[in-house]
């Protein structure tokens, strides 16, 4: 552990982020060393700092949506070079042969996939620390390139809110004239949204919050349909081939299920939990309906989808922020008033802004 990195942390479930300095690994012959300049900051980030899951170690520093610039390469890695413009997301490690790792689904890893942050590290025991810092060493197999077209500063939730989403679109196999909902339009739902149109999908919103409705026409969607209004439920039965859920807190499902096609799937990418009311299995039986749930993507679909966007020229809505402000991006997370990611300018990280 040898390369001084300055960083945000949560040192407890109830105390704010605050500047922290610590010492990433030296750069491995397989590894790669990033200069941050952008950090996007997901739903998850809040979820683990506050030990919503009840799996968090303390120090923890959040961030899995990691755009920055190769600054130094280890001696086995050909493939990227001082200056290239990359991407890390939610994971930077897996075991690589299993047969989820030898299809490309490390996310799905048997042994486990190594966190961006919280996990630990299976060469050297260190607990991984993310991106809400200056600098990151990662294995170069899960480094991605972004596409140099793209604003720099409105791809980090392509790491994270982008994959999670398209996996599953390209997963049930969304193409034009299929029809997608989305759940919930927050970082998630609004690439959800962008990603879905974007493979001719024609996609519908749902939303407890009427406010939405003009930016969700903006970022893709045909139609919103308030999910409290039982009218406005109903003129929508059976209609959906793929719901993809990404509300984060306990839920009722049951008002969704009578929406999905015969064959439709609703996925949840949102819910880390029980489900709350019980669901009922009647429409899942009458119609051959599925609840799934699916998790990030692969390394190989989430270059897949990095390249998709840069051919269609999609990126994140993003509200920049400073470091600094992290703790007030997290309250206004859980006020819904997020459009639709925030990002951390990382040069804030280094000088920061008098109070
Ligand atoms: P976000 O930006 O906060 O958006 C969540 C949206 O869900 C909100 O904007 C809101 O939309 C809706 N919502 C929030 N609370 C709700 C409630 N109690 N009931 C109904 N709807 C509610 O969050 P995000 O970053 O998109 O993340 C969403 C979830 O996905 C988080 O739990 C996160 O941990 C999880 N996640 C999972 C994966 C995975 O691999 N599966 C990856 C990344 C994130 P409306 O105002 O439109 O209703
Ligand atoms: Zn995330």
């Amino acid at each position: 552990m040898s390369i001084p990195t300055q960083a945000y942390a949560a040192h407890s479930h109830t105390t704010p982020l605050v500047p922290w300095s610590f010492e990433r690994r030296d750069v491995r012959p397989d590894d790669v060393l990033i200069d941050i300049t952008y950090c996007g900051v997901c739903h998850s980030d809040l979820h683990t700092a506050r030990n919503d899951w009840g799996w968090t170690t303390y120090p923890i520093v959040p961030g899995h949506e990691i755009v920055g610039r190769v600054s130094a390469v280890g001696a086995q890695v050909s493939g990227f070079k001082p200056g290239d413009l990359v991407g890390v997301g939610c994971m930077v490690d897996s075991c690589q042969h299993c047969p989820p790792c030898e299809q490309g689904l490390e996310q799905y890893c048997e042994h486990g996939h190594i966190g961006t942050y919280g996990g630990t590290d299976p060469k050297d025991g260190q607990r991984t620390q993310g991106g809400y810092s200056d600098k990151i060493v990662v294995n170069h197999q899960f480094v991605l390139r972004v596409p140099g077209n793209l604003d720099e500063k409105a791809v980090p939730p392509l790491l994270c809110a982008g994959i999670t989403t398209w996996s599953p679109l390209r997963h049930w196999k969304v193409r034009p004239g299929s029809r997608v909902a989305v759940v919930g339009l927050g970082g998630l739902g609004h690439m959800a949204i962008k990603l879905a149109r974007a493979l001719g999908a024609e996609v519908t919103l749902f939303s407890r919050s009427p406010g939405k409705s003009d930016d969700a026409q903006r970022l893709g969607a045909s139609h919103v349909v308030i999910s409290t209004d039982r009218a406005q439920m109903k003129a929508v039965a059976n209609r959906f081939d793929l719901i993809i859920d990404t509300v984060p807190y306990e839920h009722d499902l049951n008002p969704y299920l009578p929406t999905l096609k015969f064959d439709g799937t609703l996925v949840l990418v949102g819910l880390v939990g029980k489900l709350q009311p019980p669901v009922s299995s009647v429409p899942l039986l009458l119609g051959r309906k599925s609840v799934a749930g699916s998790a990030i993507g692969g390394i190989a679909e989430t270059q897949e989808m990095l390249d998709f966007c840069g051919q269609h020229g999609i990126v994140s809505d993003v509200e920049m922020i400073d470091m600094q402000g992290i703790n007030d991006a997290y309250e206004r997370m859980l006020k819904s008033d997020v459009k639709y990611r925030f990002v951390i300018d990382m040069a804030s990280l280094k000088s920061p802004v008098s109070p």
